[in-house]
């Protein structure tokens, strides 16, 4: 047993962990199974931990791999015996094994942290309160169309951990949320995107919006001068929070309303990415995305790639013909010349903006579900403009009665049936319907996903 042990403390690479022999994996999604397929690889004791139902798909691994698991509660003593916690990003930060765990000092860490121990490969990591996916994909797809060895990781449904156990690639692109960053210590990111901050999950940091700058900006730690940061200059936080920060790492400022002698800036409607060896233009009206907040997402991807040396045409071609990602302003069907958009994911304020500012014909808005407190003054403009109708839906209506009952005319629903009968019902022709609702979904869906689904497959019945 003692040279089992020795074995292991050679695998790890600070003094802390140098007793970790038994990890305890909370939460068995997709980020929590494939820690511990990683941790069962690099010979720890491993158990997973889950408070809820494991989905059959998971627990079909868990026993494929051997892997001790519970479902439906957490034994305490068991857990509290762990060296080292793996914690998956679902978890509320105040349950109380979490509590516990804290009072006895024992090391919780997130999946990408634990599983960086066990790469070499470069980290391009990606956050924001909004478009991370979106982003995360267009660099995704632009290495792979320059025929590198890349793998997508983080919050975008691959897990990094079980990539690093069973993979062997050059790049990860990392979409990393603040919950992931809240638990990472040592992690170094070759290349680190903060696309923006807007108030988000406040909920989780005592409604203090310094405590979810400070998670953010974690995306900057430990980076060296060799290191890269491309941040928006544009995003007031960021830009105020920077001002307290000595970042020594190699900047990439992008943005659409400063010209930058490095990095992105738009000059009438042609972006110029600059980088260290590299300068290059592409116009907006050639990206595939349409929107502000694209042009934002498609400035940091080509900085990440010019920055990676990839070669221009390779980047403006991807730029050109990315598909979008589902339940991001996805272009569903158009009926009877009505344009149904599809933007489930749009769960804040901010996200909503930017649906509305992208399109320019007259819009049916659906709007609701959960509220996280939001500000809607922020739309008062866009929407007095372009939305004829809303169609609040959710279980309670009154925050969107409240804040637009006086601007524009409002239909409550509570079902998507009715939503998008209603919405068609008020549409003419040249008239776009959104669903781009603000709020989180699960009053009345699973998910966004849910949610997204179930609107398309309202249309496909008109
Ligand atoms: P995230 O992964 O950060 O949630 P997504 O790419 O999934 O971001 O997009 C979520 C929502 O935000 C969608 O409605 C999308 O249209 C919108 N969005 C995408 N990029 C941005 C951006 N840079 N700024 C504001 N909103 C954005």
């Amino acid at each position: 047993m003692k040279s089992e042990t020795d074995k292991i403390v050679l695998d790890l690479p600070t003094s802390r962990r140098d007793l970790a022999t038994s990890i305890t994996v909370l939460g068995a999604g997709e980020s929590g199974v494939g820690a511990a397929i990683l941790a069962q690889k690099k010979e720890f004791n491993v158990f997973v931990s889950d408070i809820g139902i494991i989905i059959p798909k998971y627990k079909k691994i868990l026993e494929e791999y051997n892997i001790d698991y519970e479902q439906q509660e957490h034994t305490f003593e068991r857990i509290l015996n762990s060296d080292l916690i793996i914690i998956s990003p679902g978890i509320p930060a105040h349950v109380p094994i979490i509590e516990k765990l804290k009072e006895k000092n024992i090391e919780i860490i997130s999946e990408i942290e634990f599983a960086a121990r066990y790469t070499d490969a470069k980290k391009i990591c990606i956050t924001g309160s909004n478009g991370k996916t979106t982003t995360t994909y267009l660099i995704y797809e632009i290495f792979k169309n320059a025929g590198l060895n890349v793998g997508l990781a983080g919050n975008v449904g691959f897990s990094f951990a079980k990539q690093v156990a069973e993979k062997n690639y050059d790049y990860y692109i990392i979409e990393l949320s603040s919950f992931q960053l809240d638990y990472m210590y040592e992690f170094r990111a070759d290349i680190a995107i903060l696309l923006n901050i807007t108030p988000d999950h406040l909920d989780r940091y005592e409604n203090k919006i310094k405590n979810y700058i400070n998670s953010k900006f974690r995306i900057f730690q430990n980076q060296t001068v060799n290191d890269i940061i491309i941040y928006s200059v544009d995003d007031e936080l960021i830009m105020k929070e920077m001002k307290f920060k000595n970042l020594i790492q190699s900047k990439f400022p992008f943005s659409i309303q400063k010209i930058n002698k490095k990095g992105a800036f738009l000059k009438g409607n042609e972006i110029n990415v600059i980088t260290d060896n590299n300068s290059m233009q592409i116009l907006t009206d050639e990206l595939s995305l349409v929107g502000k907040h694209n042009i934002y997402n498609s400035m940091a991807a080509a900085i990440t790639a010019s920055a990676s040396n990839i070669k221009d045409e390779t980047i403006r071609k991807t730029l050109m013909n990315f598909k979008g990602v589902e339940h991001r302003l996805e272009k569903f069907l158009s009926i009877r010349k009505v344009q149904f958009i599809n933007d489930s994911k749009a769960t804040n304020v901010n996200s909503v903006w930017y649906a509305l500012e992208s399109i320019d014909t007259d819009i049916i808005l659906i709007l609701g579900g959960v509220d996280k407190g939001n500000d809607y003054s922020l739309l008062y403009d866009l929407v007095k403009e372009k939305v004829k109708t809303i169609i609040a839906l959710g279980i309670d209506n009154s925050p969107i009665i409240k804040a637009f009952g006086d601007t524009v005319e409002i239909i409550e629903t509570k079902t998507m049936s009715h939503a998008v009968k209603s919405a068609y019902f008020f549409a003419e022709k040249g008239d776009t319907v959104l669903l781009s609702p603000a709020c989180a979904s699960f009053d009345l869906f699973k998910n966004y996903i849910d949610r997204g689904e179930q609107f398309k497959e309202e249309i496909r019945k008109l």
